[in-house]
């Protein structure tokens, strides 16, 4: 593929957020750079959760048809124990628009984006990994890239969108800091086969300070994550993977088997560290950050693809009508992205909030406090207040744009 020296809207990461804004732009005529580092989709494994505003979003944005060839699973409820006992189970089906979250792996999730996005303005470069930005009087104009084996090389561009997750490289070359807040605990994760029988809700099985998240998982895996003290995967290591399987089974004994069967060296896991990220500044002239890039949460209810895919949804008309009213090769000024920024920031920190009220609830040891903690969620569960909470956190979607809505009619004619 021929890389072009130049472009309107030149976007590193080709994440989630990445490749569905490399998507609307390119349906808009725009030309558009998505620069991934890795060779491939088959990334380590990522997020699958797709909650169900993002759900409702793909649909208007014609991606419906696409969803159901490739298959997923619905999510149909969220439910939480505590040391054996059910305390808490909210309906996804009960909220308004009744849409569930579903489940689908992401290299599916970006190629589905990538195919909708081909056409003779739209590149998607693979292997080619950002390490700098051109800076000239003071505004982003561009980014360098390498590409295993080869010389740098630029690309120009009057936008520069930093889409390249939680360590982002772009926002470091760019001066914007990031106040990074670990959370106490860290995740190791795992895929089992689902047991015949096993529900389609996801769990919460708490047992005091240790917690597994136990999520069913297209086509016909549990996803399986473990708390851990913060930087504690070395000491767990150390114990080795029996010992690992048996806390597993003590705080769930349904995953007996299935871990035993299943769960067999370390190789079968993955580990994440968990933070928040916050950062003040998303933009310069030039120069904007979407995504993880810009706001980093933990897993707690599936977060982190929804905010990517809502700043898309809000950044993609922006963007539009500032390259369309700048002059023709122009610099996009920082001020254009100040609503944006403004509005993703206030959905950012409701996510954040209740996360960490979560978090706080979840690390909860002494005696008295895990007794408190169950009063509270089991006083929570006979409340229908529960669900105006959760409604308020996972359920709103961002108003699309009417012209990508429009783009989609094309898409689903095509
Ligand atoms: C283990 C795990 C489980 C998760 N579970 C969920 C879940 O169930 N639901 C949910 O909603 N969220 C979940 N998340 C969070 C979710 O994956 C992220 O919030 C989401 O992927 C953010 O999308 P993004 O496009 O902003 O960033 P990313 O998905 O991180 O994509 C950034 C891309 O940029 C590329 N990149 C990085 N640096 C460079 C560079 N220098 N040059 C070029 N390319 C670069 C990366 O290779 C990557 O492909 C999980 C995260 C992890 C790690």
């Amino acid at each position: 593929m021929t890389i072009p020296a130049e472009t309107d809207v030149l976007i590193v990461g080709g994440g989630p957020a990445g490749a569905l804004l490399g998507a609307l732009l390119a349906r808009r005529g725009i030309d558009v750079v998505v620069v991934e580092k890795q060779h491939h989709l088959d990334r380590d494994f990522r997020g699958e959760t797709l909650a169900a505003p993002s759900v409702v979003t793909l649909h208007k944005l014609g991606f419906g048809p696409a969803l159901a060839e490739h298959g997923y699973l619905e999510t149909t409820a969220v439910s939480m124990r505590m040391e054996g006992r059910e305390v808490l189970t909210v309906d996804y089906g009960r909220f308004a628009g009744r849409t569930l979250p579903i489940d689908i792996p992401q290299p599916a999730l970006i190629g589905i984006f990538n195919e909708a996005a081909r056409r003779p303005n739209h590149h998607y470069l693979f292997g080619t990994g950002c390490t700098g930005l051109l800076e000239e009087d003071g505004a982003i104009k561009g980014a360098v890239f390498k590409q295993q084996g080869g010389e740098r090389f630029t690309i120009r561009a009057r936008l520069v969108v930093g889409a390249d997750g939680r360590f982002s490289k772009v926002r470091k070359e760019a001066g914007l800091s990031a106040h990074i807040q670990p959370m106490e605990r860290d995740f190791v994760s795992f895929k089992l086969p689902r047991p015949a029988g096993w529900g389609n809700a996801a769990e919460l099985v708490v047992d005091r300070d240790r917690h597994l998240v136990v999520l069913p998982t297209f086509p016909d895996f549990l996803r399986v994550g473990h708390n851990l003290p913060k930087r504690g995967f070395g000491e767990l290591r150390k114990r080795g993977i029996e010992a690992f399987r048996d806390g597993i089974a003590a705080i769930d004994p349904r995953l007996r088997r299935p871990v035993d069967e299943h769960l067999l060296s370390w190789d079968d896991t993955g580990f994440l560290e968990i933070f928040t990220a916050e950062v003040d500044q998303w933009t310069r002239d030039g120069l904007v950050l979407i995504g993880d890039a810009s706001h980093t949460c933990t897993p707690i209810l599936g977060q982190g693809v929804n905010l990517a895919i809502q700043d898309v949804v809000t950044i993609t008309p922006v963007i539009a009508a500032a390259l369309a009213r700048g002059a023709r090769g122009g610099t996009v000024p920082a001020h254009v992205f100040d609503g944006f920024v403004a509005t993703r920031k206030a959905h950012k920190s409701k996510v954040t909030g209740f996360q960490r009220m979560q978090e706080a609830a979840l690390a909860q040891h002494t005696p008295l406090g895990v007794a408190l903690r169950r009063l509270r969620f089991s006083t929570l569960n006979k409340l229908p207040l529960k669900y105006v909470m959760f409604e308020k956190v996972i359920s709103v979607p961002h108003p699309v744009d009417p012209v990508d809505e429009q783009n989609a009619k094309a898409l689903v004619a095509s």
